[in-house]
């Protein structure tokens, strides 16, 4: 890998790496000349992906996000196998729920502790290791629900505003000391999470879903030093849609 390449010395830790938008985050970080832990439940497929992207810069870590122990481990094994840790994406995450009257306490609780929870145990577990370097950067994939309300989401929205939150609450502690934490807000994007789903595009300004990659470019931007001075930003990624309303111009 040239010594040219946007991020030919980093390494980093993508949660939820196996499927979506974490999968194509850690192809495109891997193309930029990055060195990558791919971590998700999912083990099989996450394997493999990482054998896809080339054992020799990708490596696979079997990772619950909702559990403190399971992130001291990957953090470990990912230090044991790249020497370092540059860069933490926290993209693994779970939709469901229903509205406000909808949403069982079991639901609550499970979408809090894959998307909130999980955020700050990774924060948190990969923290020592992201002080040692003299930048680096941490990437929360929140939702344009974290932007927005979100009429029938009501655990999904709060989980997403609560990242949002964490986002900047960190970016405040963190900055003097060189670690990066910004949030990416992605609106409709085609992946095996909203395949599912109907789509409302007519709100949306492009007139189309976005794909995974569109995310991931941004990704890259945040993680690499050309972000350098973009610390406690929170950057939506949906083709217009929380711009505003466009009602005034149907009048
Ligand atoms: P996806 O394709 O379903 O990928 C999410 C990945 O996270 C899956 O591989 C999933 O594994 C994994 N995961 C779930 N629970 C986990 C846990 N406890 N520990 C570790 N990994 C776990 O979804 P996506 O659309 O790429 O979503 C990625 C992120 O973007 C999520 O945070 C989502 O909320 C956010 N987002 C997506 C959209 C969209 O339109 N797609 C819009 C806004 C925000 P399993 O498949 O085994 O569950």
């Amino acid at each position: 890998m040239s010594a040219l390449s946007r991020l030919h010395d980093k390494v980093a830790l993508v949660s939820g790496a196996a499927s979506g938008i974490g999968l194509a985050t850690a192809r495109r970080l891997t193309e930029e000349g990055a060195c990558v832990v791919l971590a998700d439940l999912d083990a099989e497929t996450g394997a493999s992906r990482a054998e896809e992207l080339g054992t020799d810069r990708a490596h696979f870590a079997e990772l619950d996000v909702t559990d403190p122990g399971s992130w001291a481990a990957v953090v470990h094994r990912s230090l044991d196998r790249f020497g370092q840790l540059d860069g933490l994406v926290n993209c693994a995450g779970v939709g469901g729920g229903g509205s406000l009257c909808e949403t069982s306490e079991e639901d609550w609780r499970r979408v809090m502790s894959v998307n909130l929870d999980g955020v700050f145990f990774g924060m948190r577990a990969a923290l020592p290791a992201l002080l040692e370097r003299e930048t680096s950067s941490v990437v929360n994939i929140s939702s344009i629900a974290g932007l927005v309300g979100f009429k029938g989401s009501a655990a999904y929205a709060a989980s997403k505003w609560g990242v949002h939150g964490l986002t900047k609450t960190a970016a405040l502690e963190l900055g003097e000391h060189g670690v990066r934490v910004n949030s990416v807000h992605p609106g409709s994007i085609a992946t095996p999470l909203t395949a599912g789903l109907t789509r409302g595009i007519g709100q949306i300004p492009a007139g189309r879903v976005g794909a995974p990659e569109e995310i991931a470019h941004l990704v890259v931007h945040l993680v690499s030093d050309e972000s350098r001075f973009t610390n406690g930003a929170s950057i939506a990624v949906d083709g217009g849609e929380t711009a505003g309303n466009s009602l005034r111009g149907l009048l």
